[in-house]
């Protein structure tokens, strides 16, 4: 569990590096196409201000996806670089605090969701299965032959 236990904090500022399982996040995401079932990476910087924590760092998910136009398998990692997490320790907004710990891990799971893709693509400019046959067959051709193609298919049209 990713946990700050608040009398440490108030000793010191603390770094949280490590890793939390897929089953302790429990994303709870059913896509048929992205599969996140590898532990998230976390390297935090935690203070304690005056009436609140500060949470500052990176989660990194990587992610197992398959292409939404071309099916193509690949990895990708769902990245939240300048992460930060304001935690009230007072107030009607106030986190919830059990044996001197916070746990973190509703606030990652949160905004992981938040980022999760929904359309996961090989590359921004996949064209799918279709497409992709044809751009291999024009690399091959001659720049030459690539203009005589395209115009004859202009006549064509
Ligand atoms: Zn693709």
């Amino acid at each position: 569990m990713l946990k700050v236990n608040l009398r440490h904090l108030e000793e010191h500022d603390l770094r949280l590096q490590g890793e939390l399982s897929a089953a302790e996040l429990d994303l709870g995401v059913q896509d048929e196409l992205i599969r996140a079932d590898q532990p998230l990476r976390y390297d935090l910087a935690v203070e304690l201000l005056h009436d609140a924590v500060l949470v500052t760092g990176s989660l990194v998910l990587p992610l197992t996806c398959e292409c939404a136009r071309c099916l193509k398998k690949f990895t990708s990692e769902l990245r939240l670089a300048g992460w930060a997490l304001h935690l009230p320790l007072e107030g009607e907004d106030k986190v919830a605090v059990e044996n001197d710990c916070v746990d973190l891990t509703p606030f990652v799971r949160e905004d992981i969701l938040l980022d999760f893709p929904r359309h996961p693509l090989c590359k921004p400019d996949c064209g799918g299965l279709k497409d992709k046959t044809v751009r291999k067959a024009k690399a091959v051709e001659k720049p030459a032959q690539a203009v005589w193609a395209k115009l004859d298919k202009l006549k064509l049209k």
